[in-house]
């Protein structure tokens, strides 16, 4: 029985890791019937989840980062798997053990990065701000409704800044007294945590609590559901709550209390891709369509996997950081689908699924056949 001991061992370390959930999966093989990869490529949650069961977990493989934390297998799943945190366990030990093959060289750049600027990409902390200048946009003080939180992407990708200065003019124009942090922001850190790093993700949060607290923060405007998710579900962890609202849900209420005017008309097709972590993950599927449906002249109509099937972007669990193949994206499909719908815009909420269907709009050639858009851009536009 001399083999059984490690093997036992391992077990032991995936429990304590969080993925003690494994021993409940009976090999029903639901979740790759489900899974965006099996669109793609041909990829096994199934095969995973058995081989951490028996401690013969392949740590090192890319198999093992493919799960993008869609959300899509966890709410088939007849037994309660909890596959995402199975997966993030199994990230948290290769993590330990410093196992960190080539195609993980862009996260430990993010990290690092993470902890000496509080931005993932290599970017000075001092350039924050940047995306606010010209907007008249205030520092934020305790006497403010609300502090805005662009997140990184926003802050500092050029093609997302865009989102963050549409949402400064459409809150200015509402007569929001808002204000950034700037260079006082770091990462919420909810990718970083997803590849295992929990190190890393506990300093973010520990600096944004301290900060949200010296500040007098209550309320958090969020650009991102990725960091909705983390603020709203995970630093709760350390002992704090704050009120947090994701921007689809404020303009729904800016609009329905008739602070926010609209005030001309939208004429084209639109489609709304719903995000990973704001419709599967925290259920909001209503308020962005309620903007939408708001807006005179804009014709909105539905993919067929959407809500709570919607197909994941690809971006989520740090694959915003892992090279993926073009031929293997999710995005590419998102694209395709809007189009044969006949869309002229391709509407959602969310940094990561913009960079995406960006990536895959340019890729594919499709520049001159469909839009991109974040709903702030659009509201900008009719307001
Ligand atoms: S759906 Fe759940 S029970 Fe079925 S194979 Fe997947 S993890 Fe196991
Ligand atoms: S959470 Fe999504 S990406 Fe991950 S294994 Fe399940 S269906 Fe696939």
């Amino acid at each position: 029985m001399e083999t059984e001991a490690p093997i036992k061992e391992v077990i032991e370390e995936i429990k304590e890791c969080g993925g003690d959930a494994v021993k409940f999966c009976y090999q029903c093989g639901k979740c790759d019937t489900v899974c965006p990869w099996n669109k793609v490529t041909t990829f096994s949650m199934r095969k995973l989840i058995r081989e951490a069961t028996f401690g013969i977990p392949e740590i090192e493989l890319e198999e093992v980062w493919r799960c993008t934390t869609c959300g899509k297998c966890p709410q088939e799943c007849p037994r309660d798997v909890k596959q995402i945190d199975d997966m993030v366990a199994l990230r948290r030990m290769a993590t330990g053990y410093g196992v960190s093959p080539a195609f993980l060289k862009p996260v430990r750049s993010a990290s690092a990065s993470l902890a000496a600027e509080g931005n993932p990409f290599v970017q000075e902390r001092a350039k924050r701000a940047d995306w606010a200048e010209g907007l008249n946009v205030k520092t934020f003080t305790e006497e403010m409704e609300v502090l805005y939180f662009p997140c990184c992407y926003v802050s500092y990708d050029q093609r997302l800044k865009e989102v963050a200065q549409a949402t400064a003019r459409i809150l200015s124009k509402a007569g929001v007294e808002f204000g950034i942090l700037g260079t006082k922001e770091n990462c919420c850190g909810e990718s970083i945590r997803k590849t295992g790093n929990e190190k890393v993700f506990k300093s973010m949060a520990r600096e944004n609590i301290k900060t949200f607290i010296e500040n007098g923060v209550k309320k958090i405007l969020v650009s991102s559901p990725h960091c909705y998710h983390t603020f709203k579900n995970e630093y709760p962890e350390f002992k704090v709550n704050f009120e947090v609202v994701h921007i689809s849900q404020y303009l729904c209420e800016l609009i329905n209390e008739g602070r926010l005017q609209i005030s001309k008309e939208y004429g084209k097709k639109v489609t709304y891709h719903d995000p990973c972590y704001l419709g599967r993950h925290n259920g909001i599927y209503d308020e962005p369509r309620g903007v939408l449906k708001k807006i005179p002249g804009l014709e909105l109509n539905e993919m067929a996997e959407s809500r709570q099937d919607s197909l994941c972007c690809g971006m989520g669990g740090g694959r915003i950081w892992i090279d993926t193949k073009m031929s293997e994206r999710f995005s590419n499909l998102r694209i395709e689908e809007a189009i044969g719908l006949g869309a002229e815009v391709l509407v959602t909420s969310c940094p990561y699924c913009i960079d995406a269907l960006e990536e895959s709009r340019s890729g594919l050639n499709y520049e001159d056949v469909i839009q991109v858009k974040d709903i702030t851009e659009i509201l900008q536009e009719v307001i």
